[in-house]
C-alpha cells in the first residue's frame, strides 16, 4: 500500500467520519501498528482549517494520559494531511452498546470513571474535546477506555456549523449551548459526558429525531426520559449524577469533571462502607480502576 512520511505503510481502512478517514498502518521504523487519520480532501484547501488542524494536533499531542489515545506524529504530503496515533485493538463504545444493550451498573460506572478521568486531564490542561460521543470512545480488549479525537474536533471551527452549512460533530451529544451554535467550553464536554453515561445505563441516547435541527431543539427544550424509567436497576444516586451532568442550565450543571468523579466514586460505596467490587472482575476482563 501507500507509504506516508517514508515510514507509515497504509493497510486497511478502519473507519471514517465527517472530516477524516482512519486507516490501520504499520510504522516500518518501529515495527508497530498505528492508526492514521487522513483529513478528507474537502478540508485541505481551507487555510484557516489547516492552521487550526495543526494547532489542535499539537494540543492533543501535549496530552499524556492512560485513557487518551496517544498522538505520535502529524504530516503533510501531496496535499494529504494526516495524524498518526496509537492503534487501539478493540471496539467503540457505540458498537459495544449496539451489541450488548445497556451495560451493568458497575461496568457502566467503571467506563464513566475512565472517560471522566481522561476529560479531567484534558480540562486541567485547558483542552476541551467538544465531540464527546460513544463513537469517539474505544474500549480496548483488556477493558481500558481510550478517548479519541482529542482537540481534533476543535480544529473544525469555533462554530458547530461549517461555511457549507454542514453540522460538525454529532448533534445527539450536543449541549444546548452547542446546539444553539454558541460558545462552548468544558461545560459542554460535561453535558456530552452526561449523554454518554445516559447511553451506557439505558442502552439508548436521550433524544432522536428526523433532522439534526429537531434533535438540537430537543437538547435545548425537552426534558429527557428519566433513566430509571427505562432501566429500573439504575440507582437513584447514579441517575442524579447523569441528570446533573445533562442540566440544560449551565449554572445548574456540574462545574467540573472532578466533581463527577467524586460523585461516581461515592455512588460505588455500599451501605457498610466497602467500595463495591474493588479489584473484582466486573465484566469479562474489566476491572475497576
Ligand atoms: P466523526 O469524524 O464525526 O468524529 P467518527 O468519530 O465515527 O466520526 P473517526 O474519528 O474518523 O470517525 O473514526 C472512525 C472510526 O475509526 C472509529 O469509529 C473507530 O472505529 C476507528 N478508529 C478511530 N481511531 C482509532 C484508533 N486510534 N485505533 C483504532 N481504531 C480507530
Ligand atoms: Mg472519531
Ligand atoms: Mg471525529
Amino acid at each position: 500500500g501507500k507509504v506516508l512520511g517514508g515510514r507509515y505503510e497504509i493497510l486497511e481502512k478502519i473507519g471514517g467520519g465527517g472530516m477524516a478517514l482512519v486507516y490501520k498502518a504499520k510504522c516500518r521504523l518501529l515495527n508497530r501498528y498505528v492508526a492514521v487519520k487522513i483529513l478528507r480532501s474537502e478540508f485541505t484547501g481551507d487555510e484557516e482549517f489547516i492552521k487550526k488542524f495543526k494547532r489542535e494536533s499539537q494540543a492533543a499531542a501535549s496530552l499524556s494520559h492512560p485513557n487518551i489515545v496517544s498522538i505520535y506524529d502529524v504530516g503533510m504530503e501531496d496535499d494529504i494531511y494526516y495524524i498518526v496515533m496509537e492503534y487501539i485493538k478493540g471496539q467503540t463504545l457505540k458498537e459495544l452498546i449496539k451489541s450488548k444493550g445497556a451495560l451493568g451498573i458497575e461496568y457502566a460506572t467503571n467506563i464513566s470513571l475512565q472517560i471522566a478521568s481522561a476529560l479531567e486531564h484534558a480540562h486541567t490542561n485547558h483542552i476541551v474535546h467538544r465531540d464527546i460521543k460513544s463513537h469517539n470512545i474505544m474500549i480496548r480488549e483488556d477493558g481500558t477506555v481510550k478517548v479519541t479525537d482529542f482537540g481534533i474536533a476543535r480544529a473544525v471551527s469555533s462554530s458547530t456549523i461549517t461555511n457549507t452549512g454542514n453540522i460538525i460533530g454529532s448533534v445527539h451529544y450536543f449541549s444546548p449551548e452547542q446546539a444553539r451554535g454558541g460558545y462552548t467550553d468544558e461545560k459542554s464536554d460535561i453535558y456530552s459526558l452526561g449523554v454518554v453515561m445516559y447511553e451506557l445505563v439505558t442502552g439508548r441516547i436521550p433524544f432522536e429525531g428526523e433532522t439534526p435541527i429537531s434533535v438540537a431543539l430537543k437538547h435545548i427544550q425537552e426534558e429527557p426520559e428519566r433513566p430509571r424509567s427505562i432501566n429500573s436497576k439504575i440507582p437513584k444516586s447514579l441517575e442524579d449524577i447523569i441528570m446533573k451532568a445533562m442540566e440544560k442550565d449551565v449554572s445548574q450543571r456540574y462545574n467540573s469533571v472532578s466533581e463527577i468523579i467524586d460523585d461516581l466514586k461515592q455512588s460505588l460505596i455500599m451501605p457498610n462502607g466497602d467500595f463495591v467490587k474493588k479489584n473484582k472482575v466486573l465484566d469479562e476482563n474489566t476491572k475497576v480502576i
